[in-house]
């Protein structure tokens, strides 16, 4: 008999590390356990919704779940509807694959006033993740200012700054593009504590913000070198030279007369959110860089704005019980967390790379398992499924998402791919149907 094995999340380092288990173990079964209906985490959630062609890559995930050697047990939550022991008991092997679901913290005064967005959170009310549906921004003022130079931010960004026609063909949130665009934008600040070439956006993100309709991208020349210097080899030489040709592409523009300013700004270190009961501004110190490091040079400035978002990386948050490090990862070694405890992505990791980095990352950790793992004889998912059932927790299985999904398309409005549920009672609601 084959291993069995219990996946937690079904993201993209989850997904390809089913695909990587079959291939080496094509006899083994696999749960995929996600804690909402939907499956596929970040690309469902995390991807910009304007970058619709890269969440095709669910199409091959939607073939692994359909396989008959994996089964999807959607809106179970490991933590609160089953423990990770109980997987451990009941499984060969459990890989967790649970992502980095929480903000970073810049630990600045201010940091709780209403009006400060982690970019999970903002990110995700925009892509229609349940958690984030009531978030409701305050967008009412004139300026959003986002901390951070990596594409998360220039996401953030791009998509305040679009028009609806320029969304067409994206499967943002009904609810979000509508605030969108009704907020009174006029200038949207991005910035970075470090220089250009420390930025970690790439160029085709960056070249994204060139053309937009109604928001003009606005560089300052003078705080962008001449070249890229000494330091940076290789693949990643290549892309600082080509982030540098746009930066100073957008520098040299005209400053084109478009409603919205889309700042990029470097050399400014976040200090403290501005306002009393909300947040009214940001102050940031002006920076070097010594050793590669940002130091603040005591020089001051403050920016307006109704709303800041921090899109700085994120962190783990793991079930009870799992080890974690200081820095928000899984303590792991080469993704070994403990005997038949293993995890992927950027659980394992942190949060860094695009969706198909996680593919080499989760084979090596399959590798490791079938090099590990002697199935046991464990019951599986028919123990498992038991105790779902005496717990009387709803399983959405992927023949149900399959349904659900197909009623997303069906209501989606003209020009959208699909009208995502945003809560979790809507998706069941359309099985009830
Ligand atoms: P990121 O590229 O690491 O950017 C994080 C930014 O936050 C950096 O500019 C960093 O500056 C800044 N930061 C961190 N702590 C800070 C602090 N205390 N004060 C001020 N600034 C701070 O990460 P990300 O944008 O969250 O993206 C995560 C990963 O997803 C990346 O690998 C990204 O490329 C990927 N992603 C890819 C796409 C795409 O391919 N289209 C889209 C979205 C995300 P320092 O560098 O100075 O630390």
């Amino acid at each position: 008999m084959g291993a069995c094995y219990a996946i937690v999340g079904s993201g993209p380092s989850g997904m390809y590390a089913a695909d990587a288990l079959l291939k080496v173990q094509p006899d083994c079964q696999i749960d995929v356990f996600d804690k909402l209906p939907s499956p596929f985490g970040l690309i469902r959630a995390g991807v910009a919704p304007d970058h619709y062609k890269t969440k095709n890559t669910a199409r091959q995930f939607t073939r692994t779940l359909e396989l008959d050697q994996v089964r999807y047990l959607g809106n179970v939550e490991i933590g609160r509807d089953l423990s990770v022991q109980e997987l451990l008991d009941n499984y060969d092997a459990v890989v967790l694959a649970i992502g980095a679901y929480n903000d970073r913290q810049l630990g600045i005064p201010g940091e709780d006033l209403p009006g400060v967005y982690g970019a999970c959170a903002f990110v995700g009310w925009y892509n229609g993740h349940p958690d984030f549906r009531d978030l409701d921004p305050l967008l009412d003022g004139g300026a959003v200012a986002v901390i951070g130079i990596g594409n998360v931010a220039l996401d953030v960004c791009r998509v305040l700054g679009k028009t609806p026609a320029e969304m067409n063909g994206s499967d943002v949130a009904e609810h979000a593009l509508a605030a969108i665009q009704k907020a009174p934008l006029t200038d949207l600040y991005q910035f970075g504590r470090r220089g250009p070439l420390e930025g970690g956006f790439t160029p085709k993100e960056l070249g994204e913000v060139r053309d937009l309709e109604r928001c003009a991208a606005i560089v300052d020349a003078d705080q962008l070198p001449g070249e890229v210097g000494e330091g940076f080899d290789g693949r990643t030489r290549g892309v600082k030279e080509k982030n540098l040709a746009i930066l100073k592409e957008l520098a040299a523009q005209e400053k084109p007369d478009k409603p919205i300013k889309m700042h990029i700004g470097f050399y400014a270190a976040p200090k403290e959110i501005l306002g009393t009961d909300r947040v009214e501004g940001l102050r940031l110190e002006r920076t070097q860089l010594r050793d590669g490091r940002a130091v603040g040079t005591g020089e001051f400035f403050d920016v307006a704005a109704s709303a800041v978002v921090t899109a700085i990386g994120y962190q783990t948050i793991a079930p009870v019980g799992v080890p974690m490090e200081d820095w928000g990862t899984v303590a792991n070694q080469d993704g070994r967390v403990a005997p038949g405890l293993y995890v992927v992505g950027w659980a394992k990791r942190g949060p860094s790379g695009t969706i198909p980095t996680n593919g080499p990352d989760s084979r090596a950790v399959a590798d490791l398992i079938a090099a590990e793992i002697t199935p046991g004889g464990r019951p599986g998912g028919v123990a498992i499924d038991a105790m779902l059932t005496i717990r009387d927790i709803r399983v959405v299985d992927f023949t149900n998402w399959k349904v659900i999904a197909e009623a997303e398309v069906a209501r989606a409005p003209d020009g959208h791919p699909q009208e995502k549920f945003t809560r979790i009672e809507e998706m069941l609601a359309v099985l009830d149907d």
